[in-house]
């Protein structure tokens, strides 16, 4: 049964570093995938999927705009698409989320979505929560706090190395990263610690 995978995580879990050993994985027994991950800016097209353990793959990119056809899938990727994998699919909107679901299970086409949960307020994305609602399958990948619990937060650091509370969900362009927390860290006002590189998951 082709189900809709939900692999939720912090920042710096090592979320693209697992898909790109699943798409490695298939394309290992000739099976064709097809990557995505959020367009950050208006250019359409292809973006990638870096893991900072140093892989680097070209995939499609999805805005809020983009539909997710089995057709148009399939001719994506120039032969039969055995899985789509999907990265920072915190951006899918619910509308896309809801067709995923329903291509898992009316086209039989597993989907595989990596992505963060919460954003830099402790707020929900919207593919997250949508996620969290639909996924057959939703499992936490685990990462560690600077303070050694287990982190499920992220905070935002601007260029400065200063904890950032205020501001949009997601910033365009600019010098921020993102590190992941424990709740403690998340509510105490700490910004110390390795700062790692926003982008990637
Ligand atoms: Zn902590």
């Amino acid at each position: 049964m082709s189900k809709l995978y939900f692999r939720y995580a912090a920042m710096n879990a090592g979320k693209s570093t697992a898909l790109l050993q699943v798409a490695h994985n298939y394309e290992e027994r000739g099976m064709a995938v097809l990557l995505f991950t959020a367009a950050h800016d208006d250019r359409a097209g292809l973006g990638q999927i870096g893991s900072r353990l140093g892989l680097v793959r070209t995939a499609a990119t999805f805005g809020p705009d983009t539909e997710f056809d089995r057709a148009r899938l399939q001719a994506l990727a120039g032969g039969t698409l055995a899985c789509l994998l999907i990265d920072e699919a915190q951006f899918l909107t619910g509308l896309q989320v809801r067709q995923l679901h329903r291509m898992a299970h009316v086209e039989r086409l597993p989907v595989i979505c990596w992505g963060l949960r919460s954003d830099f307020q402790g707020e929900a994305f919207a593919g997250a929560a949508m996620l969290l609602t639909l996924a057959d399958d939703v499992e936490e990948m685990k990462t560690i706090c600077a303070c050694a619990r287990k982190a499920t937060m992220n905070i935002r650091i601007d260029g400065d190395g200063r904890r950032v509370q205020q501001g949009e969900q997601v910033v365009i362009g600019g010098n921020e990263r993102y590190r992941a927390v424990c709740p403690s860290c998340f509510y105490s006002d700490a910004d110390t610690g390795a700062v790692a590189p926003g982008l990637f998951g």
